[in-house]
């Protein structure tokens, strides 16, 4: 068997890899910057975890680079998240954050002077400190740099973050290593601006399809919005699940009405403590708890596989927001549901909350998201073809267009004309 099949049966257990994840992965190995475009739940991680595990890399060239990959990520909770993982595949991979002590991050340094760390976990602007810098350059131990959730780098993307920015100072400093970037934003002047804004030296471009044939997509009007919940909670009764509401107090009142029904939902908002957020979301991942009812606060990087249904209380403010919550539901590839439900109301109501902020780019978005919530063409051709791809199915045969469960409301033509006004 081959090195790079070798590691994924070996340590992921996988027999074989899901569209571009192999491809992902040689680019890394032949050592060539490169951008990977995946769905959220195509499986990103292993893309840039396998080859710090495959030998290909330490015979490498022979630039005097190291064999340690370093991950950037955004968020504390889910470096510690992915680490565990790794750990316990038995994989070397640690992270240095602020939760840490000194004796910690001391012990992580030594294991990188001695060479047995394959992965090293930071966010941005600990990896651009200059005691970071300086000591990852003294060592010349690494490889490359993968760059998770790499959209935070472009201000046309949705989640824009200015210490993604400095990032670009890696392909100075470090001029032997490569840097991948990985993201499940797709859209073509994003993709170019990341590599761009990160300096990548004529990157390999692989670009995943943005179809997820195991969802099935229903958006329907809001009604009796509680019971409407309810309904898809329950028959999904003891399944893994995800509420997104707009509020805190939308998610308070409907995690006390799930549990009326006897259903295990906790809830997740930034109005929430730390620990207690932490607490929620641990259950949910550890299967004490079913259903999570949240915001968007909730979510990113979160790898559990056998989500069955995710419930949107509204309308998201954009289509990627739209793809990358529905897209936690049924990572494992088994059927899952996704269900939105949409009032007039909200278009308004995200346009207050962006007031002037995001500008015209951020109201297209929104104002794509109104139309797929409205349209009358397949939930999933919709997706596809926004993020500009092509989609050559008919019929879907999974969303509420296809099997013709659409309600066509009088007034929806009264709607386009306030939004379009
Ligand atoms: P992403 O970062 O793209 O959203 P993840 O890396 O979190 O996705 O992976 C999503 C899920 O897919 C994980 O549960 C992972 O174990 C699983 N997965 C990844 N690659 C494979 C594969 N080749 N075969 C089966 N499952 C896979
Ligand atoms: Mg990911």
């Amino acid at each position: 068997m081959d090195d790079v099949r070798r590691v994924l049966k070996q340590f992921w257990g996988f027999d074989s890899f899901r569209p571009l994840q192999e491809q992902s992965i040689r680019t890394i190995l032949e050592g060539r910057d490169s951008l990977t475009v995946l769905p959220t739940g195509a499986g990103k991680s292993i893309c840039f975890q396998a080859p710090a595990l495959c030998n290909g890399l330490h015979g490498n060239k022979g630039s005097g680079a190291g064999d340690l990959a370093v991950v950037v990520s955004p968020l504390i909770s889910l470096m510690k998240d992915q680490v565990d993982a790794l750990k316990q595949k038995g994989i070397a991979a640690a992270f240095v954050n602020s939760t840490q002590d000194e004796t910690e991050k001391r012990d992580v340094a030594d294991r990188i002077r001695q060479g047995d760390l394959r992965l090293l976990y930071l966010a941005p602007e600990r990896l651009l400190s200059p005691k970071t810098l300086g000591f990852l350059r003294q060592q010349q131990c690494v490889r490359y740099f993968a760059i998770d959730e790499a959209h935070c780098v472009s201000q046309w993307g949705h989640d824009f973050r200015p210490e993604y920015q400095e990032l670009k100072t890696l392909k100075q400093v470090f001029p032997d290593a490569f840097v991948h970037a990985f993201t499940a934003t797709a859209s073509e002047p994003v993709r170019r601006d990341i590599a761009r804004q990160l300096g990548l030296s004529e990157p390999s471009f692989l670009v995943g399809s943005f179809d997820r044939p195991n969802l099935t997509y229903r958006m329907m009007r809001a009604g009796q919005k509680m019971q409407q919940i309810m309904d898809v909670a329950n028959r999904h009764r003891g399944e893994s699940g995800i509420v997104y509401c707009l509020s805190r107090r939308e998610v308070d009142t409907t995690t006390q009405a799930l549990r009326t029904l006897g259903l295990r939902a906790k809830p997740y908002h930034a109005g929430m403590t730390g620990p207690q957020r932490k607490a929620n979301q641990d259950s949910f991942m550890q299967g004490r708890c079913d259903i999570m009812v949240a915001t968007i606060a909730f979510g990113m990087g979160i790898d559990k596989p056998d989500i069955r249904f995710v419930i949107h209380a509204g309308m998201p403010k954009s289509v990627e927001h739209y793809q990358q919550e529905s897209g936690r539901a049924g990572r494992d590839g088994l059927d899952s549901e996704c269900v939105l439900l949409h009032s007039p109301r909200d278009f308004q109501v995200w346009k207050d909350i962006m007031h002037g902020e995001g500008g015209q780019v951020a109201l297209q978005s929104l104002q794509a998201m109104f139309e797929l919530c409205n349209g009358i063409t397949c939930r999933h051709k919709a997706i596809v073809e926004y993020f500009g791809q092509d989609y050559g199915v008919m019929r879907c045969g999974a969303c509420d267009v296809c099997l013709g469960e659409l309600e066509l409301h009088d007034d929806s033509a009264d709607i386009s004309r306030t939004v379009l006004s």
